[in-house]
């Protein structure tokens, strides 16, 4: 019997399944891997999104557009025998689900199960639920919770799957199970309580879901509870799905140690501990890495430890399988953008969500600086996506391009279009240094930087999310700001200044400290891959006390 169901909105497992669109699914793709690997008896949950999130254009003058191309599950995917119905807006829809079964290193499997409402006898409406992932409005967004939350639990059920300990819950999109929970055990809260946990991933209050009440009672009608009143769930007529996912939780996290401090003020009524995402290596290691280890460090995948025994690999060999990488990233890169970036240059590398807080716009803070110190000597590989309804993101996607083009001649900056797992992938493992500039403390983990330290990449990053306790200043990286503020004209210069004095000099003059920095890299990036988070998990969340 399966004991623990993972539940989220987005699970990013494999390039061919454009079932995520950022950090949430990649981290939920990579927890799912390394808890198959760890032999977990584990299940997912998520939604299918036949037309994916979207793929990204974006034109010379900078303007994103977006193409939703369909992919096929039924190569992929297996179609379970399996329909069932949930009545939104009164009225019956068919819930249709598949399975991938993800089978870990020791072949040990993880079913995830995607549901998806478009189904032949659904109404035209109702087949659009599922269709794309963070599409349409708050109805629409209120009605795939439903599917994903209450379908979720009720999948379950036709699966026969009733022994579940754990139901963990990865953000506020899937907190409707705990109301399909508390139906089946009858209204009990404690029986609810004592099987779910939950995982809070942003202290940026946007990230937090919440829907009018009114909305909720009409399109829900029948599955809400009658007497759902409770004062920290349903606030100002509104229902806030990560205090409701929290409530009905036995325990609960933040994403680092910083982020479990800033979640544990953002929700003071509810105990919120801390475990800092991990990514999973035997992934995120590039090829060359991957081959050098299979031949001098046997069992890196299963035991990422091994990747501490320093002498395991020469000083020859780090700089000839960095340099393989990134050659062929820049490869793609140039076959993208005709920018003729040299594999002597140094290379920087940014690649995120184009979010506010993320600020791309740091290293552009003082362009004349820029070109001073970076002419000839510094080029910057740029990706990212903007939600297709994200103004804001879709005008930092234009202010990257635009400033890229008055630096033309200048310093070189390419943006590589439709960032996802396998470009994210290329870029991480391909660059000379990591940048990440974040609004502190806004970056509740942040996971590329760590796909990076894997890489012997450097990280040059504000003290924020995981290189808050990552950083080893001036060993395996650099600081940006410190642990208390950010301030962007502040952050900018210091960021121009470790570049103009350290970072620069010390890759084309100091072969010897790089080496060290790569090394160093490497070897605190043992301690953020998810290898160490699963056991984390299963040590503090999935061990159930057992119930005399
Ligand atoms: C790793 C990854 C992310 C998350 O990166 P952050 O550093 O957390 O912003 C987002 N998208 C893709 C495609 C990734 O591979």
């Amino acid at each position: 019997m399966i004991k623990i169901a993972y539940f989220s909105a987005e699970i990013g497992i494999s390039s061919s399944l454009p079932t995520y669109s950022g950090g949430l699914g990649v981290l939920a793709g990579d927890h799912i891997k390394a808890a198959a690997d760890a032999g977990l008896s584990m299940c997912a949950v998520t939604l299918l999104y036949k037309e994916g999130y979207f793929k990204q254009r974006v034109d010379e003058e900078g303007n994103q557009t977006e193409t939703y191309p369909r992919f096929d599950p039924d190569p992929l995917l297996k179609r379970l025998p399996v329909t069932f119905t949930l009545r939104l807006r009164e009225r019956d829809v068919w819930i249709q689900a598949y399975e991938y079964r993800y089978k870990g290193l020791n072949d040990h499997e993880i079913p995830i199960y995607f549901l998806d409402t478009d189904v032949e006898h659904n109404f035209y409406d109702d087949r659009q639920i599922t269709l794309r992932l963070y599409s349409g409005d708050k109805d629409h967004r209120i009605l795939q919770e439903a599917i994903l939350g209450f379908g979720g639990i009720r999948l379950l059920e036709q699966l026969d799957l009733m022994d579940i300990e754990t139901y963990h819950m990865n953000e506020g999109h899937c907190s409707f199970l705990v109301l399909g929970l508390l139906e089946r055990f009858n209204g009990n809260e404690e029986e609810v309580r004592k099987r779910c946990h939950f995982t809070t991933h942003t202290p940026v209050p946007a990230g937090h879901d919440h829907f009018s009440m009114e909305r909720c009672k009409k399109l829900l009608h029948g599955l809400l509870p009658e007497d759902l009143k409770l004062p920290s769930i349903v606030q100002n007529s509104r229902l806030h799905m990560t205090e409701l996912g929290l409530y009905y939780s036995r325990s609960a996290n933040g994403v680092s140690k910083l982020h479990g401090i800033i979640a544990q003020n953002q929700f003071p009524d509810f105990k919120i501990g801390a475990i800092t995402n991990g990514v999973y290596h035997p992934f995120w290691i590039g090829k060359t890495f991957r081959e050098l280890y299979d031949v001098q460090l046997p069992g890196w995948r299963e035991n990422p430890n091994r990747l501490l025994e320093k002498d395991a690999v020469s000083d020859e060999e780090l700089l000839a399988a960095h340099k393989s990488l990134k050659q062929f990233l820049l490869g793609y890169a140039n076959s993208q953008t005709q920018k003729a970036l040299s594999s002597d240059v140094l290379t920087v590398g940014f690649a995120r969500r184009a979010a506010e807080y993320k600020r791309a716009r740091l290293i552009f803070h003082d362009m004349e600086r820029l070109i001073a110190i970076g002419h000839g000597k510094v080029q910057f590989i740029f990706a990212g996506k903007a939600h297709p309804q994200d103004e804001r993101g879709k005008q930092i996607l234009k202010e990257i391009i635009q400033n890229a083009n008055r630096l033309f001649g200048k310093v070189k900056i390419v943006f590589l279009e439709n960032y996802n797992i396998w470009l994210g992938r290329l870029i991480t493992a391909g660059v000379d240094v990591w940048l990440n500039t974040p609004l502190r403390p806004n970056e509740a983990c942040g996971t590329s930087g760590m796909k990076a330290a894997l890489n012997g990449i450097p990280n040059l990053s504000v003290m924020d999310g995981w290189w808050a306790e990552g950083c080893i200043n001036g060993v395996n990286g650099w600081a940006i700001g410190d642990t208390e503020t950010s301030d962007d004209a502040r952050d900018a210069a210091q960021l121009y200044d470790l570049l103009e004095n350290d970072v620069i000099p010390t890759y084309y003059e100091d072969e010897k400290r790089w080496l060290s920095l790569m090394r160093e890299s490497i070897r605190v990036g043992v301690r953020f891959t998810g290898y160490r988070m699963i056991r984390e998990y299963t040590d503090k969340y999935y061990k159930v006390k057992s119930q005399t």
